[in-house]
């Protein structure tokens, strides 16, 4: 059965991906772009995840076109690294605010009309971060860690009405996020990495649609990783 998707963030890498996927299964779906163009073949809205009537305005631009949000899926996302002692406040709460209230902010509003409809889906993109840390990356991976209580949260408030809320937490994927890190630092992380490589977009968003299909009917409040064996054990 199609569904009514949108992909924050949906514009380039991973999320580009996973609106790519539900699209080619048939399903309706909006991505959100802040900068640039909407990808071709895809309904786009502007949104920046940072402004609440921005979202709303994005939701309320979906619904017109396509219908209620039935499948939320959380990607927009930012790094700043520094070290903790060079960190200022507005690096931590800059990052908090896009990659954690953000999200909030999305599923606040998605939260209206999959209650009305009893059925949704929320699926937010975290990160090995999250839970395994990261040199320079107090702001990230608080941001990413707090979105496993966020999805835990939900589930325990809406999980009667047939609506899951899940984490994804990828490991290092080829995207412009990652095409930013030194090459010492990537050789450093791929030796680490069980599967010795970096992921392609592609290998999130198969996990991302399954997570919305109706074989993961029954899974909510789990964190997934998609890290090449990277994070276990965290
Ligand atoms: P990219 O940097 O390639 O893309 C980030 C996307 O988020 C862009 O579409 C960007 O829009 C959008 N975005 C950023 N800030 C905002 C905002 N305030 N409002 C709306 N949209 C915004 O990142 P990736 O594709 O690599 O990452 C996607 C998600 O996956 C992120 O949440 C990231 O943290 C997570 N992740 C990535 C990993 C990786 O290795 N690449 C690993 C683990 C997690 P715009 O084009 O306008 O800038």
């Amino acid at each position: 059965m199609a569904r009514t998707v949108l992909v924050t963030g949906g514009n380039r890498g991973i999320g580009l991906a996973i609106a790519q996927a539900f699209a080619k299964q048939g399903d309706r779906v909006a991505v959100t772009h802040r900068s640039g163009d909407a990808p071709a073949g895809l309904f786009g809205v502007r949104c920046d995840v940072t402004d609440a009537a921005s979202v709303d305005a994005a939701f309320t631009a979906v619904e017109a076109e396509l219908g209620p949000v039935e499948v939320l899926v959380a990607n927009a996302g930012i790094t700043d690294d520094t070290l903790l002692m060079r960190m200022s406040e507005e690096q931590f709460t800059g990052v908090l605010d896009t990659n954690l209230t953000g999200t909030f902010r999305c599923a606040k509003r998605a939260s209206t009309k999959m209650l009305r409809a009893k059925w949704g889906r929320m699926i937010f993109i975290s990160s090995v971060v999250g839970l395994y840390g990261g040199v320079g990356q107090v702001n990230y991976a608080a941001s990413k860690a707090g979105l496993v209580g966020v999805a835990r949260s939900i589930t325990r408030e809406l999980g009667s009405r047939n609506i899951t809320a899940n984490v994804v937490a990828p490991g290092f994927i080829d995207t412009d996020m990652t095409a930013k890190l030194p090459d010492e630092r990537r050789a450093e992380y791929r030796k680490a990495i069980p599967a010795g490589r970096f992921a392609e977009p592609d290998e999130v968003a198969g996990v991302v649609t399954w997570l919305a299909s109706d074989a993961a009917g029954y899974i909510s409040g789990a964190v997934i990783p998609v890290d090449g064996g990277l994070g276990m054990g965290h």
